[in-house]
């Protein structure tokens, strides 16, 4: 007999990767529209929690209205005798597994930046209360996570509620970050790697290091450390950091070798601190994407709740589009904000001397991490709006990008006619279609114009 015989709907890995459109869903919770919604996963001793409550504060699943977002907030309360402040960051990751186990339901992103939807059709089959959702995912905790011993979950759609939780949710999620602060990727001998995104971009992996916080920004390395010791055969598990090959771009043995038998071949090298030659693979939960501007030949930053355009005219989703799917894109990374604060952030690239625009609140979140000398030197959404701009503001401001362009030598620009010219579709990102597809993109006597022709030896 299943265990979800009495759910109304199917529970199981076939839905994972199971996309809702819009105009299929029932409702969506949090979300891009949405300014205030987080999931939150709170370690108690085992009698602080009543296990198997579930409190429902708002609206239930059947009195929110069709076809539209809403404010929404999710905390677990977990407890057990191996249970772990550490653990919680994990638990909390578990989510986006579990809720896409759901038939006709679906969970994008983490934390701050969580965004769920209901299919219309899971809705009809019966799908219609929060307790429903509890009950799956209870259960599911209860089979896969074998230190949960008790369990109790609230979910909130008051939106005055959601809001005051906002702000208790993120001094949390700071004050987990803070933890690795001050540690450096130098002094351990082991990183963790996790897998968790792989049924979404299967030849990624993210390698968690104390100065390299995973790409969805929720999971730190005490987080990887914990979680590796009490369920050892999870997608978090421990990579020996092997020989260190170079220092400054990043390079171990160990976690190259982990890396090419994760993704089957597909990814042979990694180097943690460059988004150019052999960067970490990004899936596409990252908190924010870095992008090289060739203008500029520096670099601009945004995050997943940026709204508009960036810098060089293009939004969050075509940079996003860009960059995921596991694949190593120059110039293009999936990162999350607390590698921002990082001592080792960019490292081989430049650091900070190679970023040229960021949002404005990115900016406030982390400019106390920055060198103090370049905070007022790199521009934001409020300063420039286009590549003009950016520029007259980068030489105002004596940025040090600035001494990189007159440093190179000014080439004229050649043309070259080709008959045929074969790109796999990962070089344009194609509205509507998802990163990744097997698709190559022909081009019948095309001229390319270009400044520099760059040859690299192949990676395969
Ligand atoms: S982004 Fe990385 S660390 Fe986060 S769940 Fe996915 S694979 Fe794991």
């Amino acid at each position: 007999m299943s265990m979800f015989e009495d759910i109304p709907v199917d529970v199981g890995i076939i839905y994972e990767g199971e996309r809702i459109r819009g105009r299929d869903m029932q409702f969506e919770l949090g979300g891009p529209r949405e300014e205030y919604k987080f999931e939150l996963v709170q370690a108690k001793d085992l009698d602080e929690i009543e296990d198997g409550k579930i409190e429902i504060i708002g609206k239930d699943i059947s009195e929110l209205e069709a076809g539209k977002n809403t404010p929404f907030g999710m905390i677990i309360y977990v407890a057990g005798e191996e249970m772990e402040k550490d653990l919680e960051g994990v638990v909390e990751r578990r989510l986006h597994e579990y809720v896409n186990f759901i038939e006709g339901f679906m969970h994008l992103n983490q934390r701050y930046d969580v965004q769920m939807r209901l299919s219309k059709k899971s809705f009809e089959k019966g799908f219609n209360s929060f307790k429903l959702f509890a009950e799956v995912l209870m259960r599911l905790y209860r089979s896969e996570m074998s230190f949960i011993e008790k369990i109790q979950i609230t979910f909130i759609t008051e939106p005055k509620l959601v809001e005051e939780w906002f702000g208790k949710a993120m001094e949390i999620y700071e004050e987990r970050d803070a933890r690795a602060r001050g540690m450096s990727d130098d002094e351990v001998d082991v990183f963790y790697g996790c897998s968790l995104c792989q049924s979404f971009a299967p030849t990624h992996l993210c390698v968690i290091t104390p100065q390299r916080y995973a790409n969805c920004g929720a999971i730190s390395w005490f987080d990887g450390r914990a979680s590796a010791k009490v369920d050892p055969k999870g997608p978090v598990f421990e990579i020996p950091t092997g020989d260190l090959i170079d220092s400054v771009t990043g390079e171990y043995a160990g976690v190259n070798q982990v890396i090419k038998e994760k993704s089957l071949g597909e990814i042979e090298r990694v180097q943690l601190y460059t988004a150019f030659g052999y960067p970490h693979t990004s899936c596409g939960c990252f908190e924010g994407c870095l992008f090289y501007i060739p203008e500029m030949d520096g670099y601009g930053v945004v995050h997943r709740n940026f709204k508009g355009e960036t810098v060089n005219g293009l939004n969050f989703v075509t940079i996003s589009d860009l960059t995921a799917g596991g694949r190593q894109v120059d110039g293009f990374h999936g990162l999350s904000i607390e590698y921002m604060r990082s001592p080792k952030f960019m490292q081989a690239d430049g650091g900070w001397d190679r970023v040229v625009w960021i949002p404005v609140d990115i900016k406030e979140r982390i400019k106390s991490f920055m060198p103090p000398e370049i905070v007022d030197k790199i521009a934001t959404d409020e300063d420039v709006t286009d590549l003009d701009g950016l520029r007259a503001f980068l030489q105002e401001q004596d940025h040090p990008i600035v001494s990189r362009w007159t440093a190179a030598p000014k080439e004229e620009p050649g043309e070259i006619a080709v008959p045929t010219l074969e790109l796999p579709a990962s070089a344009f990102p194609i509205q509507g279609v998802p990163a990744g597809m097997g698709f190559r993109i022909i081009l019948k006597n095309a001229k390319i114009r270009a400044e520099k022709m760059i040859i690299k030896a192949d990676k395969g």
